[in-house]
């Protein structure tokens, strides 16, 4: 853009997690992370998010990779074979001993209901709990107005948001793309980020959302726009990509496209990248 500063390209992920068919919003997940990395010259690293092993299926994995290819978009690394979070479980063990060394996790005994959508109050912070079985585990974050984050659950589960930032870390992930419903813990992740040692941590890029009759954001259950469904249906693959395009005002009207031609809608002309906030602290 004018600047003579080398912008390496970016290396992105797309990572669905096997708890679910795919539907139409990870179509449009899809579009964008395809698209703005090959637009850059950069890569898609495919990552099957299974870290939890209670809700995952091989059912729903199998069903994923076979409809990803269907719909054509071919990840550049991380599909032959499929790269599990499940195979890399004791880099968390490993990323919560960093955060250990620096004196910054604590045992948290607090339920979801105590806690509630607010952020956390840091009532934790100087029980001196000790570790045990029923009670999570949170990594210090000063200054970050959502509060201490949450590193393990009570059920003894890495949380989402930790594991994303490990594999994001190990993978030098180095554009984030993904709904605009989860902007809200980018300073949290950012921050994690820079806890785990990586000193730059990624650009992020929030998409708008697919929103359902009632303005949700498509659910899992969300039959009418299942893949799966569609297929079935007797659709072709651009047609529903054309679909997921338009559903979120990338092109005007849902015209068939084929996946290997997103990167064109983010090409100079195309479309802006809406929401990128400010590369947090
Ligand atoms: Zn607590």
């Amino acid at each position: 853009m004018g600047s003579s500063v080398f912008v390496p390209p970016p290396v992105t992920r797309f990572a669905p997690s096997p708890t679910g068919y795919l539907h139409l919003g990870h179509v449009v997940n899809a579009i964008y992370v395809w698209g703005l990395a090959h637009a850059r010259g950069g890569r898609v690293i495919l990552r099957i998010e299974d870290h939890d092993r209670l809700r995952c299926h091989e059912r729903y994995e199998r069903a994923l990779l076979e409809d990803l290819d269907w719909l054509g978009f071919v990840p550049d690394e991380g599909r032959h074979p499929p790269a599990r979070q499940s195979d890399r479980l004791s880099d968390f063990a490993a990323a919560l001993d960093t955060l250990d060394r620096q004196g910054l996790v604590y045992a948290c005994d607090c339920s979801r209901k105590r806690v509630g959508g607010r952020p956390y109050d840091g009532c934790c912070r100087g029980r001196g709990l000790a570790r045990e079985p029923g009670r999570g585990l949170r990594v210090r974050l000063d200054g970050e107005p959502s509060g201490d984050l949450l590193l393990r659950d009570r059920d003894g589960h890495w949380t989402y948001q930790f594991a994303v930032t490990v594999d994001d870390t190990r993978q030098n992930v180095s554009l984030v793309i993904r709904g605009l419903d989860l902007a809200d813990s980018t300073g949290r992740q950012v921050a994690l980020a820079r806890l785990l040692g990586r000193q730059e941590p990624p650009d992020f890029v929030h998409h708008p959302l697919i929103l359902d009759s009632t303005g949700r954001k498509l659910s899992k259950s969300a039959h009418d726009t299942g893949i799966r469904q569609l297929r079935a249906s007797g659709l072709a693959p651009e047609t529903v990509v054309g679909l997921a395009a338009a559903a979120v005002g990338l092109i005007d009207n849902p015209a068939p496209l084929r996946a290997p031609s997103v990167p064109n809608l983010f090409l100079a002309g195309g479309p802006p990248t809406q929401n990128t906030p400010p590369k947090a602290r």
